[in-house]
């Protein structure tokens, strides 16, 4: 199937997944996840309609928005080492995984600009994930005060790798109400609208929980290499 066939049937299943949950399908973006394809397939992507494209490596975003121009927004997905910052800061327009104060002392410290920033939670609490843990989350984000660089506009969270559709829902379940608490402190540098959640194989459950952008690689792109 071509990327555009493909983005059909996830627009059917977004739709299905809002009515279930009485949203409207304009409330979730998409954001094409392009990091194991190449730049023909996220042009293909962009031709066919996406407007956000996602990257986990600094090379492999910088090499694709060379060719691809600034007409997609283009999104940081990956673990993000500090000194990494400095080659994508101007580059990006949403950075998804803010998850620790060093880092975000080095955005603060090399933007131009004020940076969207999602703060990476590891609900789970798996070991292997990246993510602050939901009870450092409340002090995490008053220490963002001082980096006025930095606008949480968000929480993302990645959920367990697992086939238990209950264990993912209760994860997203608790993003949400992470999401909702941050948003009740009323801080300007934090609004905290948004919830970065879902990929190919639980975005109808993330869009159920809340989700306002989902990272689709697989199930819309492909896995090239
Ligand atoms: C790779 C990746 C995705 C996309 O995963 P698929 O299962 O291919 O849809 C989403 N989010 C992050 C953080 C990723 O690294």
């Amino acid at each position: 199937m071509s990327v555009k066939d493909n983005l059909l049937v996830i627009q059917e299943n977004i739709e299905q997944a809002c009515v279930r949950s009485n949203r409207t399908p304009d409330s979730v973006s998409i954001i094409a996840v392009t990091k194991y394809v190449s730049v023909e397939t996220a042009k293909e992507a962009i031709e066919a309609g996406i407007q956000h494209i996602g990257e986990n490596r600094d090379e492999g975003l910088l090499k694709k928005q060379e060719e691809i121009g600034n007409e997609p927004k283009w999104h940081f997905i990956g673990s993000l080492q500090t000194r990494k910052v400095k080659n994508i800061i101007d580059k990006v327009d949403y950075i998804h995984s803010l998850d620790r104060i060093s880092l975000a002392e080095e955005i603060h410290k090399r933007a131009n600009a004020k940076i969207k920033c999602f703060v990476q939670i590891n609900v789970s609490g798996e070991e292997s994930k990246h993510g602050i843990s939901p009870e450092k989350l409340e002090t995490f984000i008053m220490e963002l005060e001082k980096l006025p660089s930095i606008e949480v506009v968000g929480l993302m969270t990645m959920a367990p790798y697992t086939e238990d559709r209950d264990i993912i829902r209760g994860c997203f379940q608790k993003l949400r109400k992470l999401r909702d608490d941050v948003q009740a402190l009323d801080l300007p540098y934090a609004p905290c609208t948004e919830l970065s959640m879902g990929m190919s194989n639980d975005f109808e459950i993330a869009i159920e929980e809340g989700a306002t952008f989902i990272r689709i690689g697989t199930s819309l792109v492909g896995k090239e290499f």
